[in-house]
């Protein structure tokens, strides 16, 4: 049911509840929730004391680390909203978003604030603080730093020292006194978070979430997974805190469940198998190349990962053959659903139990309808079994986008129903099943072409390990189908002739690649989805 509490009350309840249990682990460095909530209690007189009050966005720029927790609460403790921000974006990237929001306080990873100040003529920043991460560590274990950030740097253009003029974030919250307990806490209908989309389809749109969407979407996330305990699990947090899926799965959920959350700056696999000995995972979100990189390799080095019961994948397809490698290697339930940043993000799941149906995205969450439409007209809906537009409508559903009238209208219908812009399938039972995005439909000679269809059929050829379809300009102003594969390291690269007769085999003719080309890697999102629009940027640079 949707829920009357807020993100922070949630915390408060887990400080009460569980306080000395480990809340945190950053390379096992620990915070329990009781310094959890005293922390959070600092860091918010510290960014009162700067001028932050209720409503005012502040800017996170920050990877996985205790800090990005306590600044998180901290913003939210004074009603004031957080806006996540991937912390390797370039400094345009950051510029733009910055002047989209508006934030005159940013809390940054110390490695970034160069970048913030640069284009601070361009947006409203005016005071930067900045966070050390080698601060959350004893001295004795900041190495286990280095390779993470090193990793990190090298896929940034410019990281330089910390900025001149930033402030010290730690030092901050070191010398704040506690909040006063009588300070204004937000209510259920206060905005938390704004929060940026994936950036698939084009430029991130800054989504409008209320304490009651993400504190019921954390309720429904409980909900989902009966066979937690409370105050007894270990979450790893693999995936960023600065995306949807992310900041609930891991970090709000694992609160309002006591769970200990271990930090992870970004993925590594080494980093993340070293912990798997020192603190194993009884719940871990992920994506699926996450999940076939963990178990590909625990297999291969004999790491025993059968801790982690309970995995939930999400933000793109799930091949049933990672489910049979996870779930083979670990003994636990890897399990699918569906959700967008729009909807907190979680709006459909599998049963977390063997009715779990690989394939499928599962049914609607908990008080969330669907309904599944004719796309050019949304009032109609469609047969059973007949794909169409997915239309959600439920206690975690967005508000709208932030300064963008035109994009909110198109996406939110008047009686409370989002478009998602993808289209699904159900089955007699209700199951669903995602078949693409609308918005990266082929039209070739007057027929519909999904491009995931024909990924499907290309992967399926031996040798290749991944592939993206797209359209590009053809003959009489149309489009024609064009795949992009990455081979298996060391294959024997099939031609083109034998690609394309191999699809034939799965489909009809008319959704052939025209032409298959192959390429060392495909651009992927801060999450891992493919960016077909940069495929088909490249192959039309390309010629
Ligand atoms: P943008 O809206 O900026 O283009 P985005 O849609 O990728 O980016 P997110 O909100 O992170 O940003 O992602 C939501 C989308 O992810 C959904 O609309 C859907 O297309 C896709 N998605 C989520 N879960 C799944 C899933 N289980 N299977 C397939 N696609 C999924
Ligand atoms: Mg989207």
């Amino acid at each position: 049911a949707p829920s009357d509490e807020s993100l922070v009350d949630l915390l408060r309840d887990a400080a009460r509840r569980f306080g000395p249990r480990i809340a945190l682990d950053f390379f096992g460095a620990t915070t329990t929730y009781a310094d959890l909530d005293g922390q959070v209690s600092r860091g918010a007189e510290a960014l009162r004391r700067l001028g932050v009050g209720r409503g005012d966005r502040v800017a996170l720029v920050l990877p996985n680390c205790p800090q990005h927790v306590v600044a998180f609460y901290a913003v939210l403790r004074l009603g004031a909203v957080v806006v996540e921000h991937n912390p390797l974006y370039t400094a345009q990237e950051l510029t733009r978003q910055l002047a989209d929001h508006g934030a005159r306080v940013a809390v940054v990873w110390d490695k970034v604030a160069p970048l913030v100040r640069d284009g601070q003529d361009a947006t409203a920043v005016e005071t930067v603080v900045a966070v050390d991460l080698t601060r959350a560590l004893p001295r004795r274990k900041r190495w286990a730093l280095r390779l993470p950030l090193a990793r990190a740097r090298a896929t940034r253009a410019a990281m330089t020292g910390p900025a001149p003029g930033a402030l010290s974030w730690e030092r901050l919250v070191a010398e704040a006194t506690p909040l006063d307990a009588a300070h204004p806490a937000p209510g259920p209908d206060d905005t938390a978070l704004l929060q940026y989309t994936g950036g698939t389809t084009g430029t991130p749109k800054g989504a409008i979430l209320s304490h009651r969407n993400l504190r019921t979407n954390a309720a429904q996330g409980r909900a989902w997974v009966p066979g937690l305990r409370d105050g007894e699990e270990t979450v790893y947090a693999v995936l960023p805190l600065f995306h949807a899926y992310g900041l609930t799965l891991c970090l709000t959920f694992s609160v309002g469940i006591g769970a200990t959350l271990v930090l992870f700056p970004r993925f590594d696999l080494d980093q993340t198998l070293a912990a798997v000995r020192r603190r194993p995972p009884t719940f871990l979100p992920a994506v699926p190349p996450i999940y076939e990189k963990l178990a590909t390799a625990a297999r291969e080095r004999g790491i025993d990962l059968s801790s982690a019961r309970y995995a939930i994948s999400g933000a793109m397809a799930l091949p049933p053959a990672t489910v049979e490698l996870w779930e083979s290697v670990t003994g636990g339930l890897l399990v699918e659903g569906y959700g967008m940043t729009e909807t907190s993000p979680v709006a459909l799941g599998n049963p977390v139990s063997p009715a779990r149906r690989p394939g499928t995205v599962g049914v609607p969450f908990p008080s969330t309808d669907i309904r599944i439409v004719d796309p050019e007209d949304p009032s109609r809906d469609r047969a059973p079994g007949e794909a169409g537009e997915l239309l959600i409508r439920g206690p975690q559903v967005f508000a709208g986008y932030w300064n963008r009238p035109a994009e909110t209208a198109a996406a939110l219908l008047p009686d409370g129903w989002l478009r998602t812009g993808d289209v699904v399938v159900a089955d007699a039972d209700g199951f669903v099943s995602v078949v693409d995005r609308i918005k990266e439909l082929i039209i070739t000679g007057g027929f519909n072409v999904y491009p995931s269809e024909v990924e499907d059929a290309l992967r399926r050829v031996p040798g290749v390990r991944d592939a993206a379809v797209v359209g590009l300009p053809g003959e009489h102003g149309g489009e024609e189908v064009v795949g992009a594969v990455v081979l298996d390291e060391g294959a024997e690269p099939p031609d083109e002739a034998g690609l394309r007769a191999a699809c034939r085999r799965h489909l009809a003719g008319y959704k052939v690649p025209r032409r298959v080309v192959v390429v060392e890697d495909l651009p992927r999102s801060q999450i891992g989805k493919v960016l077909r629009r940069e495929v088909r940027d490249r192959l039309l640079a390309d010629g």
